[in-house]
């Protein structure tokens, strides 16, 4: 755990070593998805990004808490606490419970996440089992000062908090600069100035998700979950936030506000936020007709597809790039992934039928190294990967007998190559399942036996079996020392 893992912060926009709390736990939260509609492109990136760091601080011998919550209440249609509740709205649509919607999207996006490989959180709260922890905290904002009733909803009092903490550090805006650019006629309601924002509104007659509150029967707002749940699970100070770059502002300026309103000071210590996929050069949107699904990549049904493409595509794609950067989704580049993968996967199965050798002429500290280094340096996948790829080149060699590895180094190797492929990356290997392992070592054992008859001159045996095996599609290549061999 002498890691020197740096993470770049977005609250003090710099690279910092990250030193932990309270070792060797390590708290981390995650804002989930608002479950309304099926898991998308976009629902990938954060997931896949948040699943190597907890992966990667989990190797690194910390206990990780990892909270991500499920938004199942309070998200409005338009970030200004306006419009419909995103799950009512679709509820009423299909003539649903509420909660009927959440479970089917929640469910939805449970089966995508295991396709991904993406572990579970270890606690998965949802915003409607929180409403009591909620009230309480609005409450708190209310007697420090920070926040005012107007009808029956309560509002966050955004410019006097300013005056004594500062509103916009996360996202690097200036108040003086939103009043500015605010007109004043802009959809207020019952709020003082506009760029207030609701901790607790009271619904309409026809609001369906509703509960009791001392100020009316309403619902909290939607930047209080994530506020009062992080803290109810994590503490009041707690290490890591993250979440998508379209979640600084205002959700999470509003929740560092928020926090600091109760007690003085933010939760997390390090804010770590991952960059958007965009297509084709374009953001992502419904409106202009390149909103994917996950499940529509799976399948290769969408107009924009030339084919479908596998969740490990999926997460290698996204794993070549670094977080921090934009992802540009096309045909092409899901294709080279695709391949890449592919050939990372052939060399990880040449690597389990390497034989040691003597002396070793390679240098698997290496490997280990850059490795390591990458994943320190704000967790740079991109970096491990191209280590990886040098090493598929060697491992090549080495089962081409163009370079030696002693026993020591070989077993070195097949570590370092599983720990980062499938441990850290949390690549899978969708060739291999339970049967095709058999198959292979049946395979395997027929071949040996071939080779006995050869030893024994028994060619007759030894055409048998071959000829056998390419009838069902098992093509045999002799080697000087022993055979491959593949499915057609
Ligand atoms: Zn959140």
């Amino acid at each position: 755990m002498d890691s020197t893992l740096s993470l770049y912060n977005t609250l003090t926009r710099k690279k910092e070593v990250f030193v932990p709390l309270n070792p060797p736990m390590v708290g981390l939260y995650v804002c989930g998805p608002t479950v309304y509609g099926d898991p998308h492109l976009g629902h990938a990136r954060p997931a896949i990004t948040f699943d190597i760091l907890f992966r990667y601080l989990k190797a690194l011998g910390y206990k990780v808490r990892y909270v991500r919550n499920i938004t199942d209440v309070g998200h409005l249609e338009n970030d200004a606490d306006e419009g419909e509740d995103k799950i009512s709205k679709k509820a009423r649509l299909e003539s649903l419970e509420p909660m009927e919607v959440a479970q089917y999207y929640t469910d939805r996006y449970h089966a995508a996440m295991r396709q991904l490989n993406v572990l579970p959180p270890s606690i998965e709260p949802r915003a409607s089992g929180h409403i009591i922890e909620q009230i309480a905290m609005v409450s708190k904002i209310l007697s420090n000062g920070y926040a005012y009733e107007s009808n029956g909803s309560i509002y966050f009092d955004v410019e006097k908090y300013d005056k004594k903490y500062h509103y916009g550090q996360l996202s690097g805006r200036v108040l003086e600069d939103m009043i500015a650019n605010t007109r004043e006629l802009d959809g207020q309601g019952d709020k003082r100035h506009p760029y207030d924002f609701a901790l607790w509104k009271k619904a309409s007659p026809e609001h369906i998700m509703r509960w009791p509150s001392p100020w009316s029967d309403g619902f909290p707002g939607w930047h209080m979950e994530c506020s009062a749940m992080s803290v109810k699970y994590l503490g009041d100070s707690f290490d890591i936030h993250g979440g998508g770059m379209d979640l600084m502002f205002p959700h999470h300026e509003c929740e560092i506000a928020q926090n600091t309103a109760c007690s003085g000071h933010g939760a997390a210590r390090y804010w770590i936020h991952n960059n958007m996929i965009t297509i084709n050069g374009q953001k992502m949107g419904k409106s202009l007709g390149n909103f994917i699904t996950l499940e529509e990549l799976y399948t290769g049904k969408h107009k924009l597809l030339a084919q479908a493409y596998s969740p490990m595509t999926i997460r290698f794609f996204v794993l070549q790039a670094h977080y921090r950067s934009t992802l540009d989704f096309s045909n092409e580049a899901l294709q080279a992934a695709e391949k890449g993968l592919d050939r990372l996967m052939k060399a990880v199965s040449t690597l389990s039928k390497l034989k040691a050798s003597g002396v070793s002429t390679v240098d698997v500290s290496d490997l280990e190294q850059r490795c390591y280094a990458a994943m320190d340096d704000d967790l740079n996948s991109p970096m491990v990967i191209s280590a990886l790829f040098d090493w598929v080149r060697i491992i090549n060699q080495l089962y081409e007998g163009q370079a030696q590895i002693s026993e020591p180094d070989l077993d070195r190797l097949r570590k370092v190559v599983n720990l980062f492929v499938f441990d850290i990356l949390g690549l899978r290997d969708d060739s291999v399942n339970d049967n095709s392992e058999l198959l292979g070592s049946l395979i395997n054992m027929i071949l040996d036996m071939r080779m006995q008859a050869k030893k024994d001159k028994d060619w007759a045996t030894s055409d048998m079996i071959r000829d056998r095996l390419t009838a069902m599609g098992v093509r045999v290549k002799d080697r000087k020392d022993g055979y491959d061999w593949e499915l057609e």
